[in-house]
């Protein structure tokens, strides 16, 4: 019997090692692998890394060339988004791994998934890395996911952070649709702000949100904003930026949910892709710092994923 169910994580996740006071420690995916282990999820240790001619179809080439050129080097691309020797491999790893992931649900291998991604990827835009992002992988897997045939596609992001690199790379596209609940006045401050596009055919949807949100708000967003906007989108799958950093025990953010409430958000998003794109659905990690807030949000994720729905 086939997995309904698997998490990717790249061969390559440890070498992204720019130093223990950096909030981006390779210990948020260990803590993630924790909960995998107890839960009954499929790992896949994925050795692929995401080629230059993959990364193009997002990023522009001279910016590719540049992040390359730091392989085994230390850099700096800002003062917090910082590469490592082995930065760059872990980077391509995390792409590939997302990449991965979104064949086998568009493909039907499996129905849904979560790739580890770290380096995490929403703040990075076309020609810039920033906010700990190097590549975009979300921004990647929905242009992977159309090359195999899926003509349109929606991302939901749920990380505290406005996904500021993912709206720039689709801000001209009508046929993905962004939708980014985030906590006003977080980085990357500039971007996020509510009035763009709501005509639901693709576009950006930005939904900023007051600090001290908690599960009764996101989801008052969830069904009266984002999944009406989401049916007339009409998906053939739907990807989602996941986020840890929304707990209420997290240092960066400041909103209010709880472990059980990452269940519920997931719970939400199997439901959404169940009612609209056959149950395609993947996730992708972005944020999340505090270690025992994202090990049991993982699991409380996973096990959401893991509930049967009813497939049509
Ligand atoms: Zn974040």
């Amino acid at each position: 019997m086939k997995d309904l169910v698997a998490v990717w994580v790249s061969a390559h996740w440890q070498e992204h090692d720019i130093g223990p006071d950096h909030p981006d420690i390779p210990g948020r995916v260990e803590a993630c692998l924790r909960a995998v282990a107890l839960s009954k999820v499929r790992q896949v240790q994925a050795t692929r890394l995401a080629t230059a001619d993959e990364l193009g179809w997002v990023h522009g080439p001279e910016f590719v060339q540049r992040i390359l050129a730091s392989r085994g080097t230390w850099d700096a691309i800002d003062h917090e988004t910082l590469l490592g020797p082995g930065s760059v491999l872990a980077a391509l790893g995390a792409a590939g791994c997302a990449l991965d992931l979104v064949e086998q649900v568009v493909r039907g291998e499996i129905v849904r998934g979560v790739a580890l991604t770290r380096p995490p990827g929403h703040h990075a835009e076309r020609e810039r890395a920033s906010g700990y992002c190097i590549f975009n992988n979300v921004a990647l897997a929905a242009r992977a996911a159309q090359r195999l045939g899926a003509r349109r596609i929606a991302i939901v992001d749920l990380d505290v952070h406005h996904g500021n690199g993912t709206e720039d790379v689709f801000r001209e596209d009508p046929e993905v649709l962004v939708i980014d609940l985030h906590q006003r006045g977080l980085f990357p401050e500039e971007t996020g702000k509510w009035g763009a596009s709501l005509d639901g055919f693709g576009g950006s949807v930005p939904v900023p949100l007051a600090a001290g949100c908690g599960i009764r708000e996101y989801l008052t967003v969830l069904e009266e904003v984002a999944t009406p906007i989401l049916r007339r989108h009409a998906p053939d799958v739907i990807l989602v930026s996941l986020g840890f950093d929304a707990h209420v025990g997290d240092p960066l953010g400041g909103m209010k949910l709880e472990t059980e409430d990452f269940g519920v958000l997931a719970g939400w998003a199997v439901d959404m892709a169940e009612e609209m794109c056959g149950g395609r659905l993947a996730m992708f990690l972005e944020g999340g710092y505090a270690l025992e807030a994202v090990e049991e949000s993982m699991g409380a994720v996973l096990g959401a994923l893991l509930v049967t729905r009813q497939v049509p």
